[in-house]
This record gives structure tokens, sequence and C-alpha cells, in this order.
């Protein structure tokens, strides 16, 4: 399947860049990329895309793991589709596991219509080094399963870190790229534990963006929730180590 539908890959929406829980108008991480495709589905996604006239254009989402912050969003998108009466099918593309853990919460969510439910995602698990359209996986390193992607259309190309600690194959899988989209949950100082956790930090992504030679780095996954508005601090130490980075806010609209 394309995801572009043959259409030049242009602009991605930062639709949520707060990290693993929602703060203020911002949810957790999710992007809507040309094309239809979107890259993580939190909860409440769907209705952020509908508020905006634009859930319709969903045609493929891309799950870089199965946490709830990136996750939620796919099983009020399947059951929208269920109640609206929608023939519409939605590709949901994950890790191991995508399609088993989705029936799971809709087995209890509507334990009589999950399987119809259900059948308006036509699921797809792939691991790293797996393409689909014009998307490649990488491994990402996480507490679980978790995938990192690649977009690329004609000459440009669009990566996304979902959550992870760095690693050489972060870096070879980034190289070069237009946009890094990456994640910094900890704050300048708290590297140790970040990796600990399987999390980066702004040094962190800024080191992964310098060594993989991209363009631009965009920081998402930031901890407002927990300490509020961190983003000069953030901006200060990425912008020592790679100096085209920049914090979206939501609804940011960025050409490639
Ligand atoms: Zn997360
Ligand atoms: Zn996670």
């Amino acid at each position: 399947m394309k995801l572009s539908g043959g259409e030049k890959l242009a602009r991605v929406i930062f639709l949520g860049t707060a990290g693993s829980t929602f703060s203020g108008r911002n949810m957790p991480p999710s992007l809507l990329v040309d094309g239809g495709v979107l890259l993580d589905c939190p909860a409440a996604c769907p209705y952020v895309l509908a508020t905006m006239g634009r859930l319709d254009e969903v045609r493929i989402i891309l799950l870089s793991h199965l946490h709830p912050d990136h996750s939620l969003g796919v099983v009020e998108l399947l059951w929208h589709l269920w109640i609206r009466g929608s023939g519409k099918r939605v590709e949901v593309v994950g890790p191991r596991g995508t399609r088993r853990f989705f029936e799971r919460m809709l087995e209890v969510l509507h334990p009589e219509k999950f399987e119809t439910i259900l059948s308006h995602g036509v699921f797809r698990e792939i691991g790293p080094g797996d393409t689909v359209g014009n998307a490649k996986a990488f491994e990402a390193l996480h507490t679980v399963e978790a995938l990192a992607y690649r977009l690329t259309v004609s000459d440009r190309s669009l990566c996304y870190s979902g959550d992870t600690s760095p690693s050489e194959k972060l870096v070879e899988g980034f190289a070069g790229c237009d946009l890094l989209v990456h994640e910094a949950t900890y704050p300048p100082g708290m590297e140790d534990a970040a990796l600990r956790d399987g999390h980066s930090t702004p040094v962190h992504a800024a080191t992964i963006a310098l060594r993989a030679g991209a363009r631009r780095l965009a920081l998402v996954h930031l901890p407002y929730a927990r300490l509020g508005d961190v983003d000069e601090e953030y901006l200060r130490a990425a912008r020592a180590i790679f100096k085209n980075t920049f914090i979206p806010k939501p609804f940011e609209e960025v050409t490639l």
C-alpha cells in the first residue's frame, strides 16, 4: 500500500507533543503526515482530528509501541467507525502483539460486538527492517517492544523515534533525514535515569540528530504534566549540541 497515494510527502502536523499524559491542550505525541498517515494515536486523538475536520483523512496508523499514551486512540477510532456505520477500514501497523492488544481491549469493552468493531482495522505486525509502503521500521530501545520509523517520499524524509533510549541502530536509521522528531522525556542532567527507563533527554536527542546528520530536530514527549513549561531549558540543552532544534506547539504545521 502506498503511504502517500502518489502525492509528495510535504507537510507534518504535530497534533500533540506532551509526554505520557496530557497537559493543557496538549496530548501525547501524534503526527499527521500528508497522505493520511498517522504516527501514534493517543487517547482523544480521533476527537482532535475530528475537531480539525481531518479524521476521515486517516488511512494508516503507524504505532511506535503499545503503551497507552501512544495507542489508546485506536480503540476510539475503531469504535467511532463502527458506531457511525462507516464501511471504512483503517490500516493499523505496529509491533508484535498489536492485533491481540486491541482485540483484548474490545473484548472487555464490548463483548457482543468486538469482532465487528475490530474488523474496521486491518492489522499488520512488523519488526525492525520491515517496510510498509514508504515507511521503514527500526528497533527502538524501550521497556517494551518498540519501533522507530522513517518515512520517505522522493528526496524528503521524516523520522520518528517513538519512545526510546539512544542507540547506534537509530543513528543509522535516521541518517541524513530532513526532520527528526525525537522524544525527550527526561530533563537535561537526568541522562542516567532516562537510560534506565528506556527514554531520552534533550542531550540524547540532540546527540543522535548530530550523529545522524539530520537537518532539523523536533523534540516531543516532553514532561509538561510533571515539570511544567520546560521548553527554554530543553532548547538550551539541545541547541548547545544541535543548533537546528525546535519544540513544536500543538497543531503546528511543518513543511519537510
Ligand atoms: Zn510514551
Ligand atoms: Zn512508552
